[in-house]
């Protein structure tokens, strides 16, 4: 069984991990609507992605003989100002939840439990990732700006994410 406050913590990164989910498929549904359907696809991947880092939390609470508290999932927001803008909230998003990821780390430090600190180097290196992948999007929109011809071009490389 892990501590109260790590179960404390690791309830909450579930919450914000299924969050992300619902913050990216918001994401992804406006890019549909506006007809930019491999950013749209490219978010919903994504979105899937992070509901799977609530399910593997899930079960690690699950294999720790440990109690799983679903919560609320509060209502994704977030204002449309352009592509670049949504990969941008996207990424200030992940920043936070690398922070968060990392303040697991440090508790699960505190309390020696080094079950759960094997456990979410994982989610550290993910997140190492994930800030990458999104950073590379945002450098590619600023430099060929929004102009509807590289928005087509992106768009089109995009769509091609399969995972
Ligand atoms: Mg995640």
């Amino acid at each position: 069984m892990v501590s109260d406050k790590i179960n404390e913590i690791m309830n909450e990164q579930i919450n914000k991990e299924f969050f992300s989910g619902y913050l990216y498929l918001s994401m992804s549904a406006h890019l549909h609507e506006l007809g930019l359907f491999g950013f749209s696809s490219w978010l919903k991947i994504q979105a899937r992605e992070e509901v799977e880092h609530g399910l593997k939390l899930l079960d690690y609470l699950l294999e720790r003989n440990s109690y799983v508290t679903l919560r609320q999932i509060r209502t994704p927001e977030f204002e449309f100002k352009g592509v670049k803008s949504v990969f941008e909230t996207l990424y200030e998003h992940e920043k936070c939840i690398t922070h968060s990821v990392m303040n697991i780390a440090k508790l699960a430090e505190e309390e020696c439990d080094r079950m759960t600190l094997s456990f979410i180097d994982w989610f550290i290196e993910e997140q190492t990732e994930e800030e990458q992948r999104v950073h590379d999007i945002i450098k590619r929109l600023e430099i060929f700006g929004e102009e509807k011809a590289s928005l087509y071009l992106m768009d089109k490389e995009l769509g091609l994410r399969e995972k």
